[in-house]
C-alpha cells in the first residue's frame, strides 16, 4: 500500500486477492480537513432575504433556466440558524443595516456572505446619499463581490463558485482571511444618531443604549428567548451548548 499525503489516491495499488481488488475498486482515501471544505462549498445554504432589484436577479438565478441547484446552493432558508451563506442583494440603507447586521449574528458559523451588486458593495447609484451604507462589508464581513447594476444570474453563479474556491482555500491557508468591520461609526453618521447606537451596540463588547449585555451570536437583550449567554449550561462564545 502507499499513502501520497497530499493527493486522493485509491487506498491499494496492487491486488493480492479478490478483497483487495473489491477495496481498491471502492475505497479513497484523503484528507479530513479536505471532506469538510468539500462538503461546505458543496451544499450552502443562502439565507432567503433581499433588499431590493439585486434580489429578482438572485430569484431568477435559483429558477429552472440557470439552476443554482446544480452547486447545491439552492436551499433558500427561512430561518438564518439554518442558513450558512448571506446574498446581500440590493441596497443597504442605514435603516436595514441593523436588521442586516442582526441576521447575519444569528447565522451558524462557518458562515460566508456574497454582496451582490454596486448598492451593496459600495453604495451603488446612491453613493454618497443621507440613506445609504457605502459598502455592506461595514456592518458585516464579505467574502465575495459580484460587480453590476444588477448582476445577471451568470455573475452571481461566478460569484458561487469564486466563493467555493475561497472556502477551498480557507482549508489551504488555515482559516478566514477576509476582513472583519470594526464596528466604528463616528466618520459616517453623528453622535447621538439611534441607528448609529443600534449598530454599535450589535458590535463588541455588545452593549445595548442603556448599557444592558447583549447576546454575542443573536443580539438579543437579557429579557429575550434568544439570549443565550449568560443561561446555564451556554458556552463562553455565547453559543448554547447541545446536550
Ligand atoms: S445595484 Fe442596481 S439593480 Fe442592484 S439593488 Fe442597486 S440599483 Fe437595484
Amino acid at each position: 500500500m502507499v499513502v501520497q499525503p497530499d493527493a486522493t489516491i485509491p487506498i491499494l495499488q496492487s491486488d493480492v486477492t479478490d478483497i483487495e481488488s473489491d477495496l481498491r475498486s471502492q475505497l479513497l482515501i484523503t484528507q479530513v480537513d479536505k471532506v469538510f471544505s468539500w462538503a461546505r462549498r458543496s451544499s450552502l445554504w443562502p439565507a432567503m432575504f433581499g433588499l431590493a432589484c439585486c434580489a429578482i436577479e438572485m430569484i431568477a438565478t435559483a429558477n429552472a433556466r440557470y439552476d443554482l441547484a446544480r452547486f447545491g446552493a439552492e436551499v433558500f432558508r427561512a430561518s438564518p440558524r439554518q442558513a450558512d451563506m448571506m446574498i446581500v442583494a440590493g441596497t443597504v440603507t442605514w435603516k436595514m443595516a441593523p436588521a442586516v447586521r442582526r441576521i447575519y449574528l444569528q447565522m451558524a458559523e462557518p458562515k460566508w456572505v456574497i454582496s451582490m451588486g454596486s448598492c451593496s458593495n459600495i453604495g451603488g447609484p446612491f453613493a454618497h446619499g443621507y440613506s445609504t451604507l457605502p459598502g455592506v462589508n461595514n456592518v458585516i464581513p464579505v467574502d465575495v463581490y459580484v460587480p453590476g447594476c444588477p448582476p445577471r444570474p451568470e455573475s452571481l453563479l461566478a460569484g458561487l463558485m469564486l466563493l467555493q474556491d475561497v472556502i477551498e482555500d480557507e482549508r489551504a491557508a488555515g482559516g478566514r482571511r477576509r476582513p472583519e468591520p470594526t464596528g466604528d461609526f463616528s466618520t459616517m453618521l453623528p453622535e447621538g444618531d439611534p441607528i448609529r447606537r443600534e449598530l454599535e451596540s450589535l458590535f463588541p463588547p455588545y452593549l445595548a443604549q442603556d448599557g444592558q449585555p447583549r447576546d454575542s451570536v443573536t443580539g438579543a437583550l437579557p429579557n429575550d428567548e434568544n439570549f443565550f449567554s449568560a443561561q446555564p449550561g451556554s458556552s463562553s462564545s455565547g453559543l448554547r451548548e447541545v446536550r
